[in-house]
């Protein structure tokens, strides 16, 4: 893997392709600052070497037509500030105007492009204006996860105008090293706990990691489907009919791959999707009419921790109950703490993939696991066994 640690960017302009795309509150002040950080130490280094850092990024869906609701001058400040130098700032991301701000920087600054997706050749990858872009440097660093499963210009077509000079940013590493670690050198036994609402959403995942893992946890809203296909009664449950045979032909696999499969045994059921509803512990298999499992239940937890405590690897997608109701939310915090305790332990734990990730936040166990992905979309496919286009770009 080729990462900016392979290169000495003395004196050399590096265009470096980081996600910018914060959360700007109704004053369009950033009000999450993460994704700037994760891009400090790629930047840091180039300007450490002696090199200059040219900075493109899209903000928003401004869906290629200027809007300066969305444009990248928000973020300035905030990367000033992150980045302990003043960032210069160009109004457009091509042209004879960003060209001329390129060749007038010295090394040790920063500039940063006005949004890409102003222009509508961003999305579709269009390769001319992906020549225009690579103007702007002598070395591309891919820095972006969270659009690395998109083949837009910035992410993926301009790296064939850098041959021998691109290479992948220190979080674009993190990530893929992540992804390696446990869909390939994952050390045994390796588990995959997934949760969330639907299993047609998570079934090219369970399809891929089948050959990868050890354990199958099954949580959240995926469970009934499972249940209902065995012949349990799952009462007013989330449950998607048309997906039990699916849920079958999962199990069978899994089976035939000895993978060990862990369904809930009970669950929390509530008479109402609602944080102040009534609830009981059922078994899974006989919920009543008019009752909903919305979280876990203690036995499955019990049996969901003795899992995860003897795994040496851990993938962890999606929540196991209706997380944002905090009468909810217990079963998942369990399986947080769970991991924390296997990851104290030596085991390494990766967090990633839509939900799993806000949830993961919002109950502190950031700092807890091995590592937190950056990126959803661009995890989900990963773990689908997809080769992301941004990454095949750079090591093609
Ligand atoms: P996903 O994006 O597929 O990971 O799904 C996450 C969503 O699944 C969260 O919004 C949870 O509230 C929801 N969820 C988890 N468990 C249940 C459940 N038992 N019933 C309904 N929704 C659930």
């Amino acid at each position: 893997m080729t990462t900016i640690d392979d290169f000495n960017f003395d004196g050399k302009k590096a265009l470096i392709r980081v996600d910018f795309n914060v959360p700007l509150n109704d004053s369009f002040e950033v009000t999450d600052t993460n994704r700037i950080e994760a891009a400090r130490p790629t930047i840091l280094k180039i300007l450490e070497d002696g090199g200059s850092a040219i900075l493109m990024s899209h903000l928003g869906r401004p869906k290629g037509k200027s809007n300066p609701d969305m444009s990248l001058k928000h973020v300035l400040d905030k990367a000033s500030e992150i980045l302990g130098v003043r960032v210069k700032f160009v109004e457009d991301c091509i042209g004879e105007e960003a060209e001329k701000a390129v060749q007038e920087l010295k090394s040790g600054e920063i500039l940063l492009l006005e949004n890409l997706r102003f222009h509508s050749e961003e999305e579709s990858g269009d390769a001319a204006f992906a020549k225009e872009l690579s103007k702007l440097g002598d070395i591309y660093v891919n820095d972006a996860f969270g659009t690395a499963h998109r083949a837009h210009a910035s992410t993926t077509i301009i790296a064939q105008y850098f041959e021998g000079s691109k290479c992948f940013g220190y979080l674009m590493a993190k990530e893929i090293a992540a992804i390696k670690k446990v869909m390939e050198t994952g050390e045994k036994p390796v588990t995959a706990v997934l949760g969330g609402a639907k299993v047609s959403s998570k079934i090219t995942i369970i399809e891929n990691i089948l050959d990868k893992i050890d354990h199958l946890i099954i949580g959240g809203g995926m469970t009934y489907t499972f249940v209902k296909a065995q012949g349990g009664k799952v009462g007013d449950s989330i449950c998607e009919d048309d997906k039990q045979e699916l849920a079958m032909e999962i199990l069978e696999k899994a089976k035939s791959k000895g993978v060990e499969v862990h369904l809930p045994v009970d669950v929390i059921a509530a008479n109402d999707f609602s944080n102040v509803a009534n609830t009981q512990v059922v078994s899974v298999k006989e919920i009543p009419d008019g009752w909903q499992g919305l979280d876990a239940g203690p036995e499955t937890l019990e049996r969901f921790k003795e899992v995860i405590l003897k795994s040496k690897t851990i993938l962890w997608n999606g929540p196991v109950g209706v997380f944002e109701m905090p009468n909810f939310a217990k079963g998942t915090i369990a399986v947080g703490n769970y991991i924390d305790e296997a990851t104290k332990a030596g085991a390494f734990s990766l967090v990633g993939g839509g939900d799993s990730v806000a949830a993961v936040k919002q109950f502190g166990f950031e700092d807890k696991v091995s590592y937190v992905s950056t990126g959803g979309g661009a995890m989900l496919e990963s773990l689908e066994g997809k080769t992301l286009p941004g990454i095949a770009a750079i090591t093609a």
